[in-house]
């Protein structure tokens, strides 16, 4: 095994998991090659195979230092791989949709500990999407094209994405745009307090086009589960950014114009408590975004699993919950307004 694989655990752990799950599918959606090696991006895809059915897509290690959005996915892998052995309910469930994993998007900027993949392009800022507002000088964290030497670069050309993103960008297109109702939880870890669940748009600081619809799904979220430890808020609350995926996914799904819903949400984890508890994590890159110790490790891959089984049953009960009159939807946008965007927003 060469030096870089062997960095990486989480590619190993992945495709020894995947002859667990005979009866569904799996793919090798890209190769990412970096000097003489080849890494590959995995999907992993349970339950029915109709395109057309409600489905869940999550995914990981979009930026290689939070290996912690990984390794929850792959703890989650191995939870449903038990309950497809014997759970009579999640078999059902799914007869009635699919659920999609491509737990790690990134393998090579994992192994390498970047943020950025393997040439330095941070994927989340590779899209063709730009923010409503430009940037300021002093403003690079919302994407630049000065240099990949510096972080959250977006590439050199406008319009040319990544392997990494547009491979994303196209299963995505591929597997959720026929979908009656999808969501995508693509899980991430940062310094802010609290986990957050963002939905789009990262661009723009107006309500995107599913507002309405994100917010029925958290109060849902608030009704079924009442102590959830969740901060749901639109991405824009912090800074708008340039190259977002998700709201270049989200725009071309309603270009594609079928009147079906997508809601791509992103699932911040707090690295905060991980290091502010064993500040010794501050000395290394990896430990601002990631738990070093064994049991935060294992409290932050079971932590999740009620929200993912959560919207698991909401994706399947759609038709139930989802905002169908214009009345109704008009009346959870200025809700939404009131809660998200009150006027004067930066
Ligand atoms: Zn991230």
């Amino acid at each position: 095994m060469s030096n870089l694989r062997a960095r990486l655990s989480e590619l190993t752990t992945l495709e020894a998991m995947l002859p667990d799950f005979p009866g569904h599918a799996h793919r090798v959606l890209a190769r990412v090659q970096h000097g003489s090696e080849v890494f590959p991006i995995h999907a992993i895809e349970l339950g029915a195979q109709d395109r057309r059915l409600p489905t869940l897509a999550f995914v990981g290690g979009v930026h290689g230092l939070e290996r912690i959005g990984t390794q929850v996915l792959l703890s989650y892998l191995r939870t449903l791989k038990s309950a497809l052995g014997w759970d009579e309910a999640l078999n059902h469930l799914l007869t009635r949709m699919r659920l999609l994993f491509v737990p790690l998007l990134n393998p090579v900027g994992m192994a390498l500990g970047l943020r950025s993949n393997g040439r330095g392009v941070d994927l989340m800022r590779n899209s063709p999407s730009n923010a409503d507002r430009g940037s300021r000088w002093f403003e690079l964290h919302r994407g630049q094209r000065l240099s990949p030497y510096l972080p959250w670069y977006r590439g050199q050309t406008e319009g040319e994405m990544e392997l990494e993103a547009h491979t994303l960008c196209r299963y995505v297109e591929e597997q959720l745009f026929d979908s009656e109702f999808a969501i995508s939880v693509d899980v991430h870890s940062g310094f802010l307090p609290g986990d957050r669940i963002w939905f789009p748009y990262a661009r723009s600081d107006r309500p995107f086009g599913r507002t309405p619809e994100v917010l029925a799904l958290s109060q849902l979220l608030e009704q079924t589960h009442e102590h959830h430890v969740y901060t749901i808020e639109p991405q824009c609350i912090n800074y708008t950014t340039h190259g977002d995926l998700w709201d270049h996914v989200f725009d071309r799904h309603e270009i594609h114009g079928s009147g079906k819903v997508l809601l791509p949400l992103t699932l911040e984890l707090s690295s905060r408590a991980w290091y502010t508890k064993n500040p010794r994590q501050l000395a290394s890159r990896i430990g601002l975004f990631h738990p070093v110790k064994p049991h935060r490790l294992a409290r932050a891959q079971r932590r999740h699993k009620t929200l993912f089984d959560f919207l698991m049953r909401c994706v399947l009960s759609h038709r139930r919950w989802l905002p169908t009159s214009p009345a109704h939807r008009a009346a959870l946008l200025a809700q939404a307004e009131e809660r998200w965007f009150t006027p004067g927003d930066p």
